[in-house]
């Protein structure tokens, strides 16, 4: 059977995306791959089509090495609603329940296994891999999420070097190394360490066009955010990043009593709780996540509608790798940022103050320099991106610099005012201060500290009068994006200059800004326009409406029955062509994305009494 026939009838997908038919032939004919696809973009049919293929062809199982053990209950459960035999073995299993999947894997029953890393190293695995392959029954090992292999990735998890023993015991079984994080160092990482150098790398664009890219400057984060919520998102789900486990417990309430359905998620809430907590915002409708990175690899929910950064990431693969968690539908989604000098101050702390070796902290601090170069970007914030990713592209039209390209002014001579403040500063005193200080001299405020010092008698004081403390803000965060000026974190988060400083002093290099803007705006919602949950992807009428709704609340009992997400019996976008086609006879459902064979069989008859009665 062709694999194309697999996409059609297993999945109901018409056509393959991008790269993926080049990736599966050469998977599926026994070839190495490394694939690099963003978040979204059809990774887990890479290797779902192959195990499928080879599985028939009578070479055996599959095995997915994946970190994510929380969620494999819930990709197994999508295969099965495919038709695909599938299982998992992780702690999470009882004795008994993980010897019947042994036994079922010894037996040739299953298509697809999915383990953690350190469960396929250990010993007794091992051995019924060893018997398995001896049998010929071993045909693929796909290891996904493949970054957390390298410590330059935003994810190292140490259990996964030892893979390297797959292809020492069991040469000439493939290998496929998956992952969405790929800058080149990582990339070269990964290949490294799990000695896939000889693999065929396949390099997909990285572009998601469908997820708007906004990021604000930070003056009330928590009123910013509430604000875009209830302007744009309206009973929509969500993610919502902070830093800290504090600041996630703190949104979470804010954003509950504003009649916003939030939960917190992160890394110091009981397991129990954690767990619930995903489970919810997997199954429910319209629940916002407010969670620390802690939370979000491997969530595949389609449906999510916007990602939200409260404060800062550490670098441009986590924000890439965070915002490409909404919109995987394909439908329109946002990516809004908000930030502000004091997080650039934290998270160069952060490195400054961790254990690592100085070469290791001097490539953390280039990457927090280059996603501060886009942030105070004037320009395009997908070329930006991409360009990180060595893409080239031309303007998106759908971004905020895009959408409403900002005023730029020459901050050039504010600049120098700053620069040269600090330098007299530490002439004067001996010492350096910290950013409120200095911008009190420039605009010749005498505040109690500026008389203590004498500072108002610094030749600079008071040279900036006509600029606010805004703009000065602005400048500032551009001369730490630019290593111009460092925080000093020994000396209680003083600001000094640096080798960088001089050719701005000496007029060599210009400093372009963008003007303090107010946010953007952005279109009010209707009045009377309807709640998230019931915005359809596609135009419906009246009618149409109602059978949506019928269809989503059948489909929230039979995922209830299941203990299954809601989107992985069928995606929002299949309900409503349904409920746009109003089917008489099984006929009618036939074609529609997203209906295989199997859910055909299955939900066929239930769906054309739901689609009757509505
Ligand atoms: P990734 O793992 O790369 O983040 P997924 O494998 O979860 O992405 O795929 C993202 C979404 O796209 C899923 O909902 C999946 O069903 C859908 N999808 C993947 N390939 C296709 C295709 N060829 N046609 C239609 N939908 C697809
Ligand atoms: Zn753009």
């Amino acid at each position: 059977m062709s694999y194309l026939r697999i996409l059609q009838e297993v999945f109901g997908y018409d056509a393959f995306r991008g790269p993926q038919e080049a990736i599966i032939e050469h998977v599926g004919s026994g070839g190495d791959a490394l694939v690099l696809m963003p978040t979204g973009g059809g990774k887990s049919l890479c290797y779902q089509i192959p195990a499928i293929a080879r599985q028939r062809a009578g070479q055996g199982i599959t095995v997915v090495i994946s970190p994510l053990i929380a969620l494999m209950h819930d990709q197994v459960g999508a295969l099965h609603e495919a038709g695909v035999s599938a299982a998992f073995l992780n702690s999470s299993l009882a004795g008994e329940e993980a010897y019947q999947v042994e036994q079922r894997l010894l037996r040739g029953e299953i298509t697809l296994l999915y383990a953690a890393p350190e469960r396929v190293t250990t010993p007794r695995f091992l051995a019924q891999l060893d018997a398995l392959f001896e049998r010929g029954q071993l045909s693929l090992f796909a290891i996904d999420e493949a970054h957390c292999v390298s410590q330059w990735g935003h994810d190292f998890r140490p259990e996964y070097r030892a893979l390297t023993v797959l292809h020492e015991r069991y040469p000439g079984v493939p290998r496929m190394a998956l992952t969405a994080t790929a800058d080149a160092l990582t990339r070269a990482d990964v290949l490294e360490r799990l000695q896939l150098e000889n693999a065929r790398a396949f390099v997909s664009s990285f572009d998601r066009p469908n997820i708007r890219y906004t990021i604000v400057e930070k003056r009330e984060g928590t009123t910013q955010l509430l604000r875009f919520i209830e302007r744009e998102h309206a009973g929509d789900a969500g993610i919502v990043y902070c830093q800290s486990r504090k600041k996630v417990e703190d949104i979470a309430d804010t954003l509950a009593q504003a009649g916003i359905n939030a939960l917190p998620y992160h890394a110091g809430l009981e397991g129990k709780t954690r767990q619930l907590h995903q489970d919810r915002f997997l199954r429910e409708d319209g629940i916002v996540m407010v969670a620390t990175i802690a939370f979000g690899m491997g969530i595949d929910k389609p449906d999510v509608r916007f990602v939200a950064h409260l404060d800062m990431p550490k670098n441009i693969e986590g924000y890439y790798q965070e915002t490409g968690r909404a919109g995987r539908d394909g439908l329109a989604a946002n990516a809004w940022m908000c930030y502000g000098l004091q997080d650039v101050v934290n998270q160069r702390r952060m490195i400054d103050e961790g254990p690592a070796e100085e070469d290791f902290k001097q490539v953390m601090r280039g990457k927090l320099e280059a996603l501060l170069g886009l942030a105070e970007a004037t320009d395009c914030r997908r070329t930006r991106l991409l360009a990180y990713f060595d893409e080239a592209s031309a303007p998106c039209g759908n971004c905020d610099n895009c959408l409403q390209p900002p005023e730029v002014w020459d901050g050039t001579q504010a600049a120098q005012m700053l620069l040269s403040t600090i330098y007299r500063i530490e002439q004067h005193s001996g010492i350096s201060f910290g950013a409120g200080h200095l911008m009190d001299i420039v605009r010749g405020k005498r505040s109690e500290k500026v008389l203590q010092h004498g500072h108002e008698r610094l030749s600079t004081f008071g040279v900036g009068q006509t600029l606010s403390e805004l703009q000065l803000r602005g400048v500032l965060r551009q001369l730490l994006a630019l290593g111009a000026v460092m925080v000093d974190v020994q000396a209680f988060n003083t600001l000094v200059l640096t080798p960088k400083a001089r050719p701005i002093l000496k007029g060599e290099q210009a400093v372009r800004l963008r003007a303090s803007v107010s946010a953007p705006k952005v279109a009010k919602a209707k009045p009377g326009s309807l709640s998230g949950a019931l915005k359809a992807p596609v135009d419906l009428d009246a009618a149409g409406l109602a059978r949506y709704a019928a269809l989503k609340a059948w489909r929230a009992e039979v995922a209830r029955e299941h203990n299954l997400p809601a989107y992985v019996i069928f995606h929002d976008a299949t309900l409503a062509t349904i409920a746009q086609r109003a089917p008489g006879s099984l006929d009618d459902l036939q074609g529609i994305s997203g209906m295989g064979v199997k859910k055909l069989e299955a939900y066929a008859a239930e769906v054309l009494r739901v689609v009757a009665r509505a």
